[in-house]
Formats: C-alpha cells, structure tokens, sequence
C-alpha cells in the first residue's frame, strides 16, 4: 500500500477539490503553501501559520544549503523538528533561485555551479546534489531539478532549456529512488508555447511523478499570458495527480489559476506584503500606512477572524508600521495569510459546491467596490 496518495473529490468545470495524504497530514486542495524561505514564514510562529488554515509550507532549498546547511539540518532531526513544523514541507529544487542569480553561476550538462549571495563561497547543484539536499532536509514533497528560463525568450532558448530539464527530470527520478511516503513532483517547461508544453508533459508522464508541476510562469509574462498557458498547460498533465502551479501568486492568479485545473500554489507575496504594510483583503489590496487610516478606529475587515482585525484598528495598524514596530508585521502578515487561506477555503467549498462561477463573480464584484470609504 502507498503510503502516499491524491484522491479528487469534487469538481466545477477544470477546477477540482481534493486530498493529498501524506504520512505528516493531509494537504487540502486547492492548497495555498506559505512560503517559510530559511526554515521560518518570516514574522509568525509555525502554530500561528498552521492557525490561519495551512496546511503544508514550502522551505527553499538554495537558502537552507547555505545556511544553515542540509548536513546540519539532517543531523539536528531534518527540516521539521528544527523549525517545530510537524505537517507536510515541499521543498524546491534550488534551481529557480540559482537561475536567478545572474552573473553568479554557470550552467553546464552536468548542473550549476554558482556562488553564495551570503559569502561568495563556490557550490554546485545537479539533479542529484538537489535530491540528496532535500533528502537530508526530510522534506515531504521533493522537486525535480531544473531550469527555468526568464521571460521573455526566444523559441530555440525556451525549447534547449526544456529538453535539459527534461534529461534533469530522469536524472532527479533516478537519485530520488525509491522513498516511500515522500512524493517527487516533476516540472513541465516549456514557456508560453503548447507544444513545448506538450512534449515536455510527455517526457515527465513516461518517467512517472507523484506530482506535475507548471514551471517557468509568474517569471515576468503578465496574468494574461500565464492565463493563456493556463488554459492547455493542466490538461496536458495526468489527470489523477496533483498539479502545482510554482511562485503564484496575487489572490486573483489563484482564482484564475483554480478555474483553470490547478491543485497547490504558492507565493511569498502574502508574507513579504505584510512586512511592508500592505493588507489583502476581500476588497483588493489596502495600504496600511496611508495617512487614511490615522485616526480610524474600525479594522481592517470587519468580517476577518484573524487577530490583526479582532483586536485592533487601522489607526492601530497604521501607527505600528509609521513606528516601524514588529508587531506590525507580524500582525499584517497574519491577517494576509489568514485572507489567503479562507480564499482556499472558499474555492473549496464552491468547487465542492458545483458554485465556482458565482464565488469567482462576487470574488471579482467585492474586489471592483474597493476598500471601505473614508470616515
Ligand atoms: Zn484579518
């Protein structure tokens, strides 16, 4: 028997709800996955983010090799007693944050050899350093290494680099080996074009995942063309398996992205919003520390459950962000994560429901009114 599995429950056109087991919990879908870079979701505690309805985080390979290191990691427990996380972890491969440090690397057949942003030090990555890092960290769900070009590219690039993630793609498959109750997720490249996308589909369907992600979107494209992916790009992958849309996104990438077929996202946006004073709310976007909300003594959202508007007011809000108090982070950061996991929730329960068009509808009427008026 598996000790691991995706089962579907309900579905509302391409949108689909679900399950995944693991032998750490179950991962609800469609699942938001806050993002705890260097073993934390920076500003909360792990059982305040289990508190806003998560149910699995991704930590950053890239980081935790180089600090605090995966060796260290491993011999202290593995990932999760060390941040005192007990639910499902994904990991990334390293290969997205690696790319991005341009300048800084050099990209062969082999892998990418690279320096440290932290101290300049030389590493290298290959599909099998990725796996054995990830292995050492304990994480639940590993990624398969690979490249992911920026956009835009041109056609030859995006085709060279897919056909190289692909050979990374058996390569990751063969390191991971057989672990049972972990899950190995291939990536599918391909940039915006369908029939790259295709025949990247097809090489990851004959190697064989657990998992199936979109890669190589939310890199600079704009909603519209990460929609216009999204529209073939799920349907090319096995329809009983979860599908992961990588570094998505804005609340309303995730009901696009939901309507379209995907199972599982995340983003640092909710987090790193909260750091510089930004809330997301059911009526868009609110800037905390515009001079509005000085002496306004209502919350942020009045129907918010989370403590950030339970127990104070914007004026509040706003006066611990002018002052630069940490609480401030800390309290929109909740309040972000809080909003994000009850829009999970929400298109759950729609998708469930057979009502996915008419939350998307009042998704979009509430956020068009705009915050609340000035006082
Ligand atoms: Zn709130």
């Amino acid at each position: 028997m598996s000790l691991t599995s995706f089962t579907l429950s309900g579905r509302d056109g391409a949108a689909r709800t679900g399950v995944i087991s693991t032998p750490r919990g179950e991962i609800r879908t469609p699942a938001f996955m806050p993002v705890g870079t260097a073993a934390t979701v920076k500003a909360m505690l792990p059982e305040s983010v289990r508190a806003t309805g998560a149910d699995i985080l991704l930590g950053n390979t890239y980081h935790l090799m180089l600090r605090p290191g995966a060796e260290r990691v491993a011999r202290l427990g593995g990932l999760h007693k060390f941040m005192n996380w007990e639910r499902p972890i994904l990991t990334d491969s390293g290969g997205f944050q690696v790319m991005s440090l341009s300048g800084l690397r050099k990209l062969t057949e082999e892998g990418v050899t690279f320096k440290s942003h932290i101290d300049g030090s030389k590493h290298m990555l290959s599909p099998e350093s990725s796996m054995e890092i990830q292995r050492l960290l304990g994480s639940d769900i590993v990624m398969c290494f690979d490249e992911c070009p920026a956009l835009p590219a041109d056609r030859k690039r995006i085709e060279q680099s897919m056909r190289l993630s692909m050979r990374w793609a058996q390569r990751s498959r063969d390191a991971f080996g057989d672990r049972p109750g972990h899950m190995l997720f291939g990536i599918q490249q391909g940039g915006l074009e369908e029939d790259l996308r295709g025949e990247s589909a097809e090489a990851l369907t004959s190697i064989g995942f657990d998992g199936y992600a979109v890669g190589g979107l939310a890199v600079g494209e704009g909603q519209e063309a990460m929609f216009k992916v999204l529209d073939f790009a799920p349907g090319q992958l096995p329809e009983d398996k979860p599908r992961y849309l990588m570094g998505v996104g804005k609340p309303d990438d995730i009901v696009g992205a939901v309507k379209r077929g995907i199972d599982m996202m995340d983003c640092v946006l909710p987090s790193r919003s909260g750091r510089t004073g930004q809330a997301w709310t059911r009526r868009g976007m609110v800037n905390i520390k515009n001079a509005r909300h000085q002496d306004d003594p209502r919350p942020l959202d009045e129907h918010c459950t989370c403590p950030a508007c339970r127990s104070y007011s914007r004026a509040y809000l706003h006066h611990v962000y002018r002052a630069g108090e940490m609480i401030s982070g800390m309290l929109l950061t909740w309040h972000n994560l809080h909003y994000y996991q009850e829009l999970m929730q929400g298109l759950r329960d729609a998708i469930a429901g057979g009502t996915f068009a008419a939350f998307e509808d009042q998704f979009h009427a509430q956020r068009a009114e705009g915050d609340i008026p000035v006082l």
